[in-house]
């Protein structure tokens, strides 16, 4: 490591007073540098800390809890500073990355040294080397290995004057996974919440598009905008060619032209921060458009798939259920759990690779005893394609590389392997055996973090470099006895030779012998240079020579070393495409291997997909409820679930749930759909039994949650997510509904939560469960064929109510609210006056009651049975719709779409 020397110190000094006005050409350069990255914090290299100056030094203090200082003045004003030693820079890059900025990272590119040959007043050379965003970043301490890191690139293509097709791109250059899209606005928002980015970006022009406001602003991650010149797709196309050394994209799929912008942006923002170095990123991959299960964020929040409604992964589905052995595992568990697929042949393949390692123990031991040892090797492949490798990167890939023989050994002696684990084993067997041997051989058991610290290569594989360290091993030896010798010499026990990085080497006495140094005959060996409160330093010739020698040797040794390090890291980058597959295999095995974990663990089973309407889960559990439950040695009930379309129809039914408050009905609402979600995702599933045909698109409105931060109140943001479900939800939608209307006065919330029902059975004809405090509506059932009641039994048994969490068909009697506020501790006689109050209430409502209602409003339920809005046009002529089939909007003038328009009207 560089210390801080006396030119860092005189290149910093505060400029005298008379200055004012003057700029110091270190300011200078500084001022420089900042202009031309003005939107990151500049980390400014000096000596041992990175600086920062004024805003950037008032933000950093604030976000980092760092004391903020003055370091002279700058036309005339103070110059705010604070620092954070180099050393600790990752910590405080974390807190500063986490708090959405993005900081430029300044090094000093020559040794102060040479600056110093240029002039004493000359500045050291400072370049920005990187600028580390939420999006780009690849040290171990910053990510979160359990979770990809990716940014997010979104690029779009005018189709018509109202619609836009959007490109999306995923990179993540931690482990080279570049992954890309098209989808349109609506959808654009549902990607964005399955893809969780850190940062995203995109062409200034759909930044700055006011109507696109209110969405980034909802968006959960920082989003810059990028200068759109070189992002059309013309230039994207050759920026990926480039990039990936080619000359067509073809080779890599067909792309569509919003794809190629995407892509490119994502390109472009790589290379603007990593300046020059070359992450090993795997050519871009099309998703297809349909090939996941649509779940939108407030779905996703309110099912608690991968993180909480308070936002924490302990809680969520996804910590439940992770079993994985290796990061690369939960990372891989995480994507497939946000992204259940929609392809039955696709989610059988998974299906068959847990199935195999549920059937046979000692396969699944075997391999989960291997993954066990491996560590990060994606993460640590890509740190050391972008030097910034260490010592420990490299051990990292030669653990993995000799555990992933392991693991193919096993798999391979197995024989008869499903499709996924046979082709995982396969890749395993790409790499070349001999690069874990050489890595485990060159480098030593104890590894520094940096490979500056030196010391990493194994005794005895270089005599050379053996040999300079035992040079300074000795030299050590020869420093004791040199410190003996003067001890004795002196006649002073008490002397030491010690080591800083100011002096140097130096022989440290008391005050009262260092006073008798600097008279004759020790002032003609010793040389003061320090005194301290009760002690004095000096130099001697014999000390520097010494010093000279063993700095040589360790210069010497350190460079060997490094030398070795390229060596290594060139091999290991010489096969980085198998070992990106081996990563990923690995990855696709601890997975496979996990859910068997987990399925024998739960007694979870193999579920039954294909792509027919049915719904039919016998015994089914929720499995977050499972296990808190079981942690405080309760059973949890399970429940049957049926939803299926009836005979030769594929309109699903619809389950309408009522019962008393906290008797489970919000529990039975979303294990449906967290089954449906592992189902999908290739996992088997906690029921006895599950028959699902694919569900396409996910909805769920469970609870009431305020969202205040964007001035919506809780009854608004229920109906803005009522709305989204019955104007989106197709007939392969799969619908939970919990107590809507609930926001609301009770006629208001009753009429509302009946016109949702029969929406859902005339237009959206889905398979739906919808819970429900309104008993009225069970009633429905009697009117539309496809709803069925469903109640959650309870009992009261010495006047208090007795949860059974059993639901059963039929309706329930009543709400028992008022039981369940006296268990909740509301004050007797507040309990007393409400029993009276609902006698009463319950007299009135039996002269007229609400369920008489139904028969009053037969109009209603009628007019949601003519044909779906969504439904194929009416047979027969249509000259209004033969007319706008034959208009083609890009062709038309303005004048023609005009006249064009006029005759629309005359039609109508
Ligand atoms: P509310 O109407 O007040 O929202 P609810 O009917 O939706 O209540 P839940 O929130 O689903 O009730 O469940 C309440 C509690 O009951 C859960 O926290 C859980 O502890 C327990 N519970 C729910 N379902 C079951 C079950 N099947 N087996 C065992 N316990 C259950």
């Amino acid at each position: 490591m560089r210390h801080t020397t006396p030119s860092d110190i005189a290149e910093a000094k505060p400029a005298p007073a008379a200055d004012a006005g003057r700029v110091t050409p270190m300011m200078a350069q500084y001022v420089e540098i900042k202009a031309n990255n003005p939107d990151c914090l500049l980390f400014y290299r000096m000596g041992d800390f990175y600086e920062l100056f004024f805003k950037d030094a008032e933000i950093a203090s604030r976000t980092l809890g760092i004391v903020l200082t003055k370091r002279g003045k700058h036309l005339g004003e103070d110059i705010a500073m604070c620092g954070v030693p180099v050393e600790r820079a990752d910590d405080y890059l974390q807190k500063l990355i986490a708090a959405g900025h993005r900081v430029a990272v300044c090094e000093q590119t020559e040794d102060p040294a040479e600056a110093k040959k240029r002039g004493a007043k000359s500045v050291v050379k400072r370049d920005v080397v990187r600028l580390v965003t939420p999006g780009t970043i690849t040290e171990e301490r910053l990510l979160d290995p359990g979770r990809a890191s990716l940014l997010v690139a979104v690029a779009r293509r005018r189709l018509s004057d109202e619609i836009h097709a959007y490109g999306i791109a995923a990179v993540d250059i931690s482990t080279g996974r570049f992954a890309v899209l098209e989808t349109d606005q609506r959808g654009l928002a549902v990607e964005l919440a399955r893809l969780e980015p850190r940062e995203i970006v995109c062409p200034d022009a759909i930044h700055d598009d006011p109507e696109l406001r209110e969405f980034w602003r909802d968006v959960a991650a920082p989003v810059t905008p990028l200068a759109r010149e070189g992002l059309d797709p013309a230039s994207g196309e050759r920026r990926l060619k480039e990039f990936f050394g080619v000359a067509t994209l073809d080779a890599f799929g067909a792309f569509s032209r919003a794809e190629i912008a995407a892509a490119a942006a994502a390109l472009a923002y790589v290379e603007r921060t990593q300046l020059g170095a070359r992450p090993p990123l795997s050519p871009p991959v099309r998703e297809g458009m349909s090939a996941t299960m649509l779940i939108d964020a407030a779905t996703r929040a309110n099912l608690e798939l991968t993180r909480t409604l308070a936002g924490e992964r302990t809680g969520s589905l996804l910590a439940t259920i992770d079993r994985t052995e290796t990061p690369g595992g939960s990372r891989l568990l995480a994507e497939r759990l946000a992204g259940p697929l929609t392809d039955p042949e696709a989610i059988g393949r998974r299906h068959d690779a847990v199935a195999l390692l549920v059937e046979v123990p000692s396969l699944r031991e075997a391999l989960r005893r291997d993954l066990s040892r491996v560590p990060d090797i994606a993460r640590a492949l890509a740190r050391l394609s972008l030097d910034r490798g260490g010592p420990r990167d490299l051990a990292a890939l030669g653990a993995g590389l000799d555990a992933a023989r392991g693991v193919a050994a096993a798999l391979l002696r197995q024989g008869d392997l499903p499709d996924e684990l046979r082709e995982a084993a396969l890749a395993l067997g790409r790499t070349d055996p001999d690069l874990a041997t050489r890595l485990s051989t060159t480098l030593a058991d104890e590894l520094p973090l940096l490979k500056r610290d030196g010391r990493f290569v194994r005794e005895g594989f270089d005599p050379a470099l053996d040999e300079l360290r035992l040079l300074q091993v000795d030299s050590r030896k020869v420093i004791a006895q040199l410190q003996a010798r003067y001890a004795a010499e002196t006649d002073c026990r008490t002397l030491r030779i010690k080591h800083n990085s100011m002096l140097g080497y130096f022989v440290e006495v008391p005050q009262a012998v260092g006073e008798t140094f600097l008279r004759e005959p020790w002032r003609a060996v010793f040389v003061h240079r320090q005194t301290m409160s009760d002690a004095m330093r000096f130099s001697s010739l014999e000390l520097g020579e010494l010093e000279a020698k063993i700095a040589s040797a360790a210069d010497r040794a350190l460079k060997l070393e490094l030398s070795i390090f390229a060596a290594l890291t060139e091999a290991v980058l010489a096969q980085a495409e198998p070992i990106k597959a081996a990563a990923q295999a690995l990855a696709v095995i601890d997975v496979a291997a996990a859910l068997a974990e987990l399925a024998i663990d739960g007694g979870w089973t193999r579920p039954q997909v294909d792509d027919g309407a049915a719904f039919t889960i016998k015994a089914g559990r929720h499995p977050v409820v499972e296990a808190a439950l079981k942690r405080q040695g309760q059973p949890f009930v399970a429940n049957d679930s049926e939803l299926s379309a009836a005979g030769k129809s594929r309109d699903g039914r619809i389950c309408l749930i009522t019962g008393p408050n906290m008797a489970g009905k919000s529990t039975f609402l979303r294990q449906n759909a967290l089954i449906a979600v592992l189902a999908q995702m290739g996992s088997f599933v906690p029921a006895q039994n599950a028959h699902i045909g694919v569900v396409d698109r996910l909805f769920s409105r469970v609870g009431a949650a305020d969202d205040l931060a964007r001035g919506r109140s809780t009854f608004m943001v229920e109906m803005v997510e009522t709305a989204a479900i019955l104007n989106q939800a197709g007939p392969r939608a799969l619908v939970i509904l919990d107590e809507i209307g609930r926001g609301t006065a009770t006629f208001d919330g009753l009429s509302i939560a009946w016109a949702a029902i029969e929406h859902l059975h005339e237009a959206n004809r889905c398979r739906a469960l919808f819970a429900t405090h309104y008993h009225e509506l069970t009633a429905l059932a009697e009117r539309l064929d496809r709803v069925v009641n469903a109640t959650v039994r309870v009992t009261e048994w010495n006047g208090e109510v007795v949860f059974l969490h059993e639901v059963v068909p039929g309706a329930a009697d009543r709400s028992y609210g008022i039981q369940v506020a006296k268990l909740a501790g509301l004050p007797p006689a507040v309990v007393e006056r409400a029993r009276a109050i609902l006698s009463e209430l319950e007299k009135s409502e039996r002269e007229k009651p609400v369920a008489a209602l139904v028969d009053d409003l037969p109009l209603f339920a009628v007019q949601m049975r003519k044909p779906a809005p969504a439904a194929a046009p009416p047979a027969g002529p249509d000259e209004l719709r033969e007319a706008l089939a034959g208009l083609d909007p890009d062709e038309m003038t303005p004048r023609e779409a005009l006249e064009a328009l006029y005759k629309l009207k005359r039609l109508n």
